[in-house]
């Protein structure tokens, strides 16, 4: 069968098809383990799971308003006032399937045939391959370790033109797990308020930083905050990416472009989900300052492992659950002319999964996720640092 051009121009996730094959290896028997996962490796909490069924059993099971429930919407306009310092209203509020559902919405609500989006590397998957589907194009800026895979306003100024329309701005980042400090951002704040560029703010790991603070680029001016979408959701801070629902805060005539198309595709995103979230939003906070307390733990023994490997670089993280290590020279010095061969022979010799850089558009690099338990991390670094040594 023939099929679209725009199906054909689209490129799968690489990191879904990581753990896929990480899945298939290990449903043949083989001792896997797989350090590719995008999701926190715990069940969502027990109250979240009782009070949904809670409002299954009062008869929350039928059609809700596309955009989502009242309930939900007043749930994350408390959040953003608490914890962003953002005063949104209810009709600039969007509540979708997952962030990704969210931020496919905001790209075809926004962009025209050749509008162009700037997407700083290294990048989430989904960004660029969003932003073709919705016909536009994506213009890579290259980051490097030099200013800590941040953009700056001067690379910034590189690469705006007439055609620009958007920026999508990640942090904590997915996958170098670096956070922009209160100074990057004003910076980025102060030149982005002079354009009219449209700025994505992805800030689904907010509550995942370890070092520093999370800042809203939104909370800076009046001017900024209606030229921002700020994207966030419950796939990560309750553990719930199964339940589907993630969010955007933008100026209302955006919310109602990005309501009409739901309302035409998708319609609401699942009720008892929504349910599920705002329960998760009334939940005391010490559930999320032992959940962070985890992760940072994690980090730091991970990170530690990691620097035993010889030759590997890693600026240490500071949010997210992702190292994001410099692979090339020890590559190199493995006799692999590349990363993505040292990551396809480390799985095959000692079955670690690793998602290569490649597919964040870094080709140096590798993504280790430490969304798994600090035994299981010891095991895959020993098994990595032999992987190594046998070859230099
Ligand atoms: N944005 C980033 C940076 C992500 O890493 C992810 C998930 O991996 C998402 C958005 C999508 O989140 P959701 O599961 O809510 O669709």
């Amino acid at each position: 069968m023939k099929l679209s051009q725009r199906v054909q121009n689209l490129t799968p996730s690489q990191t879904i098809a990581i753990t896929a094959k990480a899945r298939e290896l290990k449903a043949e028997g083989l001792d896997v383990i797989g350090l590719g996962a995008g999701e926190p490796d715990f069940n969502t909490p027990d109250e979240i799971i009782e009070k949904t069924y809670e409002s299954l059993k009062k008869g929350e099971t039928k059609y809700t308003p596309a955009s989502g429930i009242p309930e939900l919407k007043k749930a994350i306009i408390k959040k953003m006032a608490r914890d962003n310092n953002l005063d949104y209203s209810m009709d600039e509020i969007f509540v979708g399937n997952g962030a990704k559902h969210v931020l496919y919405n905001v790209f075809q609500a926004v962009l025209d045939e050749g509008d162009e989006v700037l997407v700083p590397t290294p990048y989430w998957v989904s960004y660029t391959e969003q932003v073709k589907l919705a016909e536009g194009t994506p213009v890579l800026i290259e980051t490097d370790e030099s200013t800590s895979f941040k953009l700056t306003p001067e690379l910034l100024d590189q690469h705006v033109n007439e055609k620009t329309r958007m920026l999508v701005l990640n942090s904590p980042n997915n996958p170098s797990g670096m956070v922009y400090t209160k100074e990057e951002l004003k910076a980025l704040a102060d030149y982005l308020e002079k354009t009219d560029i449209i700025v994505v703010a992805d800030e689904i790991y907010e509550v995942l930083v370890y070092d520093g603070e999370h800042i809203s680029i939104a909370s800076f001016s009046e001017k900024i905050k209606k030229q921002t979408v700020v994207i966030n959701g419950v796939s990560k801070s309750h553990s719930m990416t199964g339940w589907r629902i993630g969010y955007a805060c933008a100026d209302s005539a955006l919310i109602k472009g990005m309501t009409g198309l739901a309302s035409q595709s998708t319609s609401n995103p699942t009720t008892p989900a929504q349910w599920a979230a705002v329960a998760a939003y009334e939940m005391d906070k010490t559930f999320l300052d032992s959940y962070n307390e985890t992760f940072r733990n994690r980090r730091d023994h991970a990170y530690d492992l990691l620097m035993t490997v010889p030759h590997v670089e890693c600026i240490k993280p500071e949010g997210a659950f992702y190292l994001f290590p410099n692979f090339k020279t020890t590559a190199v010095k493995c006799g692999f002319q590349t990363v993505d061969k040292f990551v396809t022979a480390l799985l095959e010799d000692k079955q670690v999964a690793v998602v290569p850089g490649s597919a964040f558009g870094l080709d140096d690099n590798i993504r280790i996720s430490y969304s798994i338990s600090e035994e299981m991390m010891t095991e895959a670094m020993t098994r990595i640092k032999n992987f190594v040594t046998e070859r230099i």
